[in-house]
């Protein structure tokens, strides 16, 4: 269960890193909430985060308006002050009159634009806190579930978001992408090609203009000049045609090729057995190199 929470926590962080631009350290806003929860676990904040993430940094802060409301409720969170202190306070703008802490939170974390344009994770257990920034912006959020720290899963808005990004960012890519290859195209003087790169798929056609059966011919030409005199002849006539150019030859030797291609193996399989009705006749008779003689 341990091995499976860790890789999740990675393929979430991986995916704010992918999407939305997130860098370690990763910086963890926490609240009062959540340092009251930890304690009453008995969790060592700083401990368990790094644990959780891993091998990426994380820098856990909080902020004076955090630390002042905490302050003011010290008769119960005495305790949670006292863990809120530890970690460092970052600066929120409200140094000089601190204000409610989830509005700090808020404003920390939305910004003026509304996009958490310093990629802070929010580690609180106050439900309506995680709501308002879960509407607004996109921001990992954590919490503590029994004793366990846990970042919730990227909601659908979240994902629909990061594929909005992508988009985007693919859109802008292609352009930078064509922009470099005409560049390129025009310092290693292949602007024609540009024009060209619709034709190749015109040329893949080309191939198939030529009949494939005029080529597969000669293919089928030596398996039949296999046995005889004649088929030597036959080969060298028509090279010899070739260079001559007696055409009518040429043709008709094509010709007798033809038919015993057409009947190679039938023809082969009949003289065979010829021959071997004529050994064996001349065995019964008693001669014995009429076999020879008639391959000759
Ligand atoms: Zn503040």
């Amino acid at each position: 269960m341990k091995v499976k929470r860790y890789k999740r926590v990675n393929k979430y962080l991986q995916f704010y890193m992918n999407s939305f631009g997130y860098r370690p350290p990763f910086q963890v806003v926490i609240d009062a909430t959540f340092a009251q929860s930890c304690l009453k676990s008995k969790i060592n904040i700083r401990e368990q985060m790094t644990k959780y993430f891993g091998k990426h940094e994380i820098k856990l802060v909080t902020t004076v308006c955090v630390v002042q409301e905490t302050q003011r409720l010290s008769q119960s969170l005495y305790g949670a002050l006292l863990v809120i202190k530890q970690f460092p306070i970052h600066r929120c703008g409200h140094e000089k009159s601190p204000i409610a802490a989830n509005d700090c939170i808020r404003e920390l974390i939305c910004g003026s634009g509304n996009n958490n344009p310093d990629h802070y994770m929010l580690a609180t257990q106050d439900l309506q806190l995680t709501r308002s920034v879960r509407r607004s912006v996109v921001c990992p959020l954590i919490y503590l579930n029994g004793n366990v720290i846990v970042m919730t899963k990227p909601v659908d808005s979240v994902k629909e978001e990061a594929h909005r990004r992508g988009v985007d960012a693919s859109d802008q890519l292609a352009e930078h992408d064509v922009q470099v290859l005409s560049k390129l195209k025009e310092i290693h003087g292949l602007a024609d090609d540009s024009v060209g790169d619709n034709q190749p798929k015109k040329r893949r056609k080309g191939p198939k203009g030529p009949n494939p059966l005029s080529c597969k011919k000669p293919k089928t030409k030596p398996t039949t000049t296999t046995t005889t005199k004649t088929s030597g002849a036959g080969s060298s006539g028509s090279a010899g045609g070739g260079d001559g150019g007696t055409g009518s030859t040429d043709s008709r030797l094509r010709k007798r090729k033809r038919n015993r291609g057409r009947g190679g193996a039938a023809s082969k399989t009949t003289h065979i057995k010829q021959m071997f009705d004529k050994i064996v006749a001349n065995i019964s008779t008693g001669g014995g190199g009429g076999g020879a003689d008639t391959t000759n």
